[in-house]
């Protein structure tokens, strides 16, 4: 009984003390409480900041208008993730250095791959890279190809990972995950309806595009526009002299009416082949990143209101 009676004051002494604490260091503790995620790139970190909100602190490793397919994360970044309690990265072979980077840091805290769900498009290495030509030649490795963001049913799936993936570690803010995730999911469903809408305005003999790196082809499947790329889905290999002249030829045979330049990727290829067929520079589609905050697309909602809106100025007539 004195035991109990003393175990009972000794708890409310350590109520009292912690609450205490809690009062004086709110501010100063605010971040260190929150959950610590790490997105791989700019546009999971948007994702993880809208599900997550308050609750959760969100570092990125590849911030706004970064290339995540060159990507060499540093020591700074292996000691940063390795503090993290979660890890949100895309998958699908889209970060090629994140092995490394596990090994490297020692991180224990929980993986998410956020496109976990999702019907991935895989090509011949040939395909990939519009070696029309050649394609006798087999054997050739698969590979698939890592944006699948750019379908926002696939960011839907997306969401929910990420939503998933924050209740496991953080099983006291369920409530306000579904909440966040709900609101969003309809946002992006929405989205999607305008995005199709829009698309559908377009003369169907104009859905046709030229960009530097194979990073719409999600998008093209999605809602119907054929996406031709020098490059390939990574920015890794630089398109070789015979792939600038099939896209050359392709672009006069079949009228296509503009290329468009992309936020992640060099523009002198496509000013080049711009010159040389009189197609149009139909402006800049964000593909692997987001911008920075005061720039046309600092969300992934923003990113595809932009990304329309620049294909319907150049495409409408
Ligand atoms: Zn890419």
């Amino acid at each position: 009984m004195r035991y109990r009676l003393l175990t009972l004051i000794a708890s409310v002494f350590v109520m009292l003390g912690l609450s205490g604490a809690a009062h004086a260091a709110d501010n100063a503790d605010a971040a260190s409480s929150k959950v610590k995620a790490v997105a791989s790139f700019s546009i999971l970190g948007d994702m993880v900041k809208t599900v997550g909100g308050d609750r959760v602190a969100v570092t990125m490793l590849v911030g706004p208008n970064g290339d995540a397919h060159v990507f060499s994360p540093t020591p700074a970044d292996a000691k940063m993730l390795a503090g993290a309690d979660i890890f949100f990265v895309n998958g699908l072979g889209f970060e090629g250095w994140m092995e490394r980077l596990e090994n490297a840091s020692g991180f224990t805290g929980a993986l998410v791959v956020t496109s976990g769900g999702v019907m991935p498009i895989t090509m011949r290495e040939e395909e990939g890279h519009h070696h029309g030509a050649a394609a006798e030649d087999h054997g050739e490795d698969e590979i698939t190809d890592p944006h699948a963001w750019q379908n926002l049913f696939n960011g839907e799936i997306y969401v929910k990972n990420i939503r998933d993936g924050l209740i496991a570690v953080d099983p006291d803010g369920a409530e306000t995950y579904e909440a966040n995730a709900a609101k969003y999911l309809a946002a992006i469903e929405a989205q999607d309806k305008a995005v199709r809408a829009a698309v559908a305005k377009l003369p169907e003999a104009r859905r046709k595009i030229i960009t530097s790196h194979d990073a719409f082809g999600y998008f093209g499947n999605a809602y119907g526009l054929e996406i031709i790329a020098p490059e390939g889905v990574s920015t890794e290999s630089e398109a070789s002299a015979q792939d600038v002249a099939i896209i050359i030829r392709q672009i006069r045979e079949e009228h296509i009416p503009a290329v468009f330049l992309e936020n992640v990727t060099d523009r002198r290829l496509l000013d080049q082949i711009a010159a040389e067929t009189g197609a149009k520079i139909g402006g800049t589609l964000y593909s692997d990143a987001l911008s920075d905050s005061d720039g046309p697309a600092p969300t992934y909602l923003d990113m595809f209101r932009h990304n329309v809106g620049a294909l319907t100025a150049a495409l409408s007539s």
